[in-house]
């Protein structure tokens, strides 16, 4: 059978040491989502290639920390590589990941935007000097790299989550090794084969995947990786900081959300319908701001369900690689069974199909498609209203008065994005200090941008990603107070 075949592609293989690695393992293979087709068998890599890959990076962080200037220019390189590439890399992650190819290329823009910024912060991180002596001494502080980072990044977008997290630990000038989802590596690949052609200290960029435990336990356990940076789901996000707890490693987790979309009945209904079209089908509903419960003002519910289940049927749904489709299939078969349990649970408590539902499309192909759907009347009992669907479908459930929309928006453990839409700016302030998530649109279901911190509250994780606080990640402070000489 024919594979996919790439410029991009030549080598499929782990990195390090300054190079690819054409080393023998056991191998797994990349499926295309929409045809379940094989794309490409790479090297299942394990313990040992991780720790190669460590050892690598300590090396790189032992010659010492890369001056301001010469991050700069990596960065702006990096940025640029992609640039010259936006249609090949997004070809690429369509066809790993199944999301529409013009999704794909505003994903890569999207990166560029990570590593653009990520220059801009990077003079702040020159040493300075405290203005008083204080204490009989002169202060300076210094913003050290905080060793080698080890980068997991998801399947949901296989090169913007690694810009977030390749920019700010180059910014910070740290050796990384990355380790992307094992469903959608071939992206990280293909940008690997792009900075091979950079001027990098060796050791400074590596990458491993395959058998995901093993190079997770590794990188957890050696004491030359001083910060973990995962997104993904919470279950595994426990796990990594259960296993660097002993070792005091800086942790930065993204994880699971359950973003509430609040529609008050003063709120310009067609522009929150609008909204929620451009939040919930980019990759197929499988991201970590996608809306997952939507709550309306009893008195517009059905008028706004109407507006949007009449947008929702003009969706197309195929194969992400063919002009004009709008939405993609889910990444597996496991990701499509738990949208299923989804939709049939919240219909079986009786939610009403607008749209949509329960309907086999066997005609698009043999990947995972469901049907972008429309439920309304889902009670807070379902199990789509505790737990992340991850798919391309819109619960819509009712609320009366502004205490009741506060108390169901807030009712979950996780907390990364909440969106809310009213006439009323007073009491969009109101109810975004009461909400305890870290991202919260008013009158926009916008996700994040490079330049601003977005990350989780809660059970959604640690740290910050994008602007300056995503770099501070990856940075240990140094205090020297320099006596009398
Ligand atoms: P998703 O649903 O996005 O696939 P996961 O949390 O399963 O969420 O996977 C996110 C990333 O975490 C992937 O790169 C995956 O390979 C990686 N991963 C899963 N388990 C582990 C583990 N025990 N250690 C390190 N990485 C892991």
């Amino acid at each position: 059978m024919k594979r996919f075949e790439s410029p991009l592609l030549s080598v499929l293989g782990g990195y390090w040491d300054g190079a690819f690695q054409t080393t023998t393992a056991d191998s797994f293979v990349v499926h295309n989502p929409a045809t379940t087709e094989p794309v490409a068998t790479l090297p299942k890599l394990g313990a040992h290639h991780a720790t190669l890959a460590v050892r690598s990076a300590a090396r790189a962080l032992a010659a010492g920390a890369p001056d301001l200037e010469s991050r700069k220019a990596l960065l702006h390189a990096i940025a640029d590589a992609h640039e010259a590439n936006v249609a090949e890399l997004a070809r690429i992650i369509t066809v790993e990941n199944g999301k529409p190819l013009a999704e794909s290329a505003g994903e890569v823009r999207y990166a560029v935007g990570f590593y653009r910024d990520a220059a801009r912060h990077v003079d702040a991180l020159a040493p300075r000097t405290l203005s008083e002596r204080l204490r009989g001494c002169d202060w300076r502080i210094y913003a050290r790299p905080a060793g080698v980072a080890a980068l997991i990044t998801p399947f949901n977008f296989p090169l913007a989550m690694l810009a977030k997290k390749l920019s700010a630990a180059i910014a910070a000038g740290c050796p990384v090794v990355v380790k992307p989802a094992e469903k959608t590596p071939l992206s990280a690949i293909a940008l690997f084969g792009l900075l091979h052609k950079l001027e990098v200290r060796p050791g400074t960029l590596n990458l491993v995947f395959g058998d995901a435990p093993a190079i997770g336990g590794v990188v957890c356990k050696h004491p030359a990786v001083r910060v973990v940076s995962f997104t993904g789901s919470t279950a595994v996000g426990q796990w990594l900081a259960a296993a660097c707890a002993p070792h005091m490693k800086k942790l930065s987790l993204e994880l699971g959300g359950n973003a509430p979309f609040v529609v008050f009945a003063d709120a310009d209904l067609e522009h929150a319908a609008d909204q929620l079209m451009s939040n919930k089908f980019r990759c197929a509903g499988q991201t970590c701001v996608s809306t997952n419960r939507v709550l309306v003002e009893s008195s517009v519910a059905e008028s706004f369900a109407a507006r949007v289940a009449e947008r929702v049927a003009k969706l197309t749904l195929g194969d992400g690689a063919i002009p004009g489709v709008d939405v993609g299939p889910l990444i597996d078969r496991a990701g499509y069974d738990k949208v299923w349990r989804h939709v049939q649970d919240a219909v079986n408590r009786g939610a009403r199909v607008l749209a949509g539902g329960l309907t086999l499309r066997p005609d698009l192909g043999a990947g995972a498609f469901f049907a972008p759907t429309v439920l309304f009347g889902v009670t807070p009992m379902a199990v789509a209203s505790s737990e992340e669907t991850f798919g391309p479908v819109i619960a819509i459930g009712t609320f009366d008065g502004e205490a009741e929309a506060i108390a169901r928006a807030d009712d979950t453990h996780y907390g990364l994005a909440a969106y809310v839409f009213s006439g009323d700016a007073e009491r969009l302030e109101r109810v975004a200090e009461k909400l305890h998530f870290g991202h919260v649109g008013l009158n926009t279901a916008t996700g994040p941008t490079p330049e601003a911190p977005f990350g989780g509250m809660r059970m959604s994780g640690i740290g910050r990603e994008g602007g300056a606080e995503g770099i501070h990640e990856y940075v240990e402070w140094q205090t020297t107070p320099i006596g009398p000489m």
